[in-house]
């Protein structure tokens, strides 16, 4: 071994001490239910696949049309030439099912956030967001150059508090660069990807227009799902309209792959102009497109609403079993379940344990979560059938002992 190497294997050696190692296992098989890993066929409670889209024959033909008519590959960034007609048809697709003026495409949602938020904030601006928001929304606000306010996680007094402090600070000096105001933009998801509870967007969008702040709401875990013609929480909240950039990924519940931002028309000439990860970024194969633009058909259409009626079935379901099982669930069932084990080298022994008995369920740990708040995650979809959870609550009764009385105390991971 070179130097190089005894280095990185003397960090890797700290890792596997903490429980923090992670390994990848490779999956022979579609996306769904059922997965085939090795010489096992383990049902996978673990996919953000919410809809049971990622396979779907409507989305497959989409992207195989797509490969016949435009070919493999994109050829260059969208400012070049790699403007495809499926990107145009997409974002046509996601204005109409967003219900905005425009909506812009970007490789995945970690490209959207990282090139929407440094496009719109830079030195002397704030952004102020949510303790347990995403990496990506993390790392996109300190690359930003703004300065970074972290308000505890869900709570209203605590992003005041920080706006009234950000308010303070741009009546002394109006620092947001050459020729501009300073801005404060909050930051926050909707659904919250690895607990599974929600912002008061309500609140959260009357704070923000009080203080004059711009507000960019990341519904990853919700765009398909919530609302009546299923466009995210901030629809079902009739709060959409006032949100300022409202973003997403096309990876999740439509079953394809790719993030958005849908606004207003100057929002997305804006960030044509000015965000650097599609800036200067190949453009996404058309097979991606195309598939994400037939899933957003698919999901605005009847059969959406029964997918999405059949998801929340299996949520209830799984609460209830859980529940007897002797966990802490809470009160409204969701789709997202953390079974909460604190430790975390006693989370990927019940993943191990889970594994035995044929479930796919890997332990969710820092850097994904604070140290200390590992968990399994539980994620139902539309396709999983009854028969499915009750296998899920068998296994769990034989592998991992319920742990109800751990305090689930939010903080900050990495
Ligand atoms: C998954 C996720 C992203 C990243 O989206 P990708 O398309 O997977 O890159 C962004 N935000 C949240 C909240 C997520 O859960």
């Amino acid at each position: 071994m070179n130097d190089f190497d005894r280095e990185l294997s003397a960090r890797l050696d700290t890792l596997k001490e903490q429980g923090l190692f992670r390994e990848l296992r490779r999956v022979d098989s579609t996306q769904g239910t059922h997965l085939q890993v090795g010489d096992r066929r383990l049902l996978n409670f673990s996919s953000n696949d919410y809809l049971g889209l990622a396979s779907h024959p409507v989305l497959r033909e989409a992207a195989i049309q797509a490969v016949e008519r435009y070919g493999a590959g994109s050829g260059a960034a969208r400012l070049l030439c790699g403007s495809l007609a499926p990107h145009h048809e997409l974002e046509a697709a996601l204005a109409a099912f967003k219900g905005t003026a425009a909506a812009l495409t970007f490789s995945n949602g970690y490209a959207t956030a990282l090139g929407a938020i440094t496009a719109l904030v830079g030195a002397g601006d704030v952004v102020v967001i949510d303790r347990l928001a995403h990496a990506c929304l993390v790392d996109a606000a300190r690359l930003s150059g703004a300065k970074l306010r972290v308000f505890a996680h869900n709570n209203l007094e605590d992003l005041e508090r920080i706006l009234q402090w950000a308010d303070r600070r741009k009546s002394g000096t109006e620092t947001g660069g050459p020729g501009r105001r300073a801005r404060t933009l909050i930051v926050t998801e909707s659904v919250f990807s690895m607990d599974g509870d929600q912002a008061p967007l309500r609140e959260i969008v009357a704070l923000k227009e009080r203080h004059g702040a711009w507000l960019m709401v990341d519904e990853a875990h919700a765009t398909g799902l919530f609302g009546e013609h299923r466009r995210g929480l901030a629809e079902a909240l009739g709060v959409a309209e006032r949100i300022e950039i409202q973003m997403g990924t096309l990876g999740k519940a439509l079953g394809a792959a790719g993030g958005y931002v849908a606004g207003s028309r100057t929002l997305v000439d804006f960030l044509v102009n000015r965000a650097r990860s599609f800036l200067f970024s190949t453009a996404p194969v058309p097979a991606q497109a195309a598939a994400a633009r037939a899933a957003i058909e698919l999901v605005r259409a009847d059969a959406g609403a029964r997918l999405r009626d059949r998801l929340w079935e299996t949520a209830r379901l799984a609460a209830d079993a859980l529940r007897t099982a002797g966990w802490a669930m809470p009160t409204t069932p969701g789709f997202i379940v953390p079974l909460m084990l604190g430790d975390e080298s006693r989370a990927v022994e019940a993943a191990r344990k889970l594994r035995e008995q044929g479930l796919y369920l890997p332990a969710v740990r820092y850097p994904t979560v604070a140290r200390g708040q590992a968990r399994l995650r539980v994620t139902l979809t539309a396709a999983h059938t009854d028969a499915d959870i009750d296998q899920l609550a068998a296994a769990l009764a034989a592998a991992v002992p319920a742990a109800p009385d751990f305090r689930h105390a939010p903080t900050r991971p990495a």
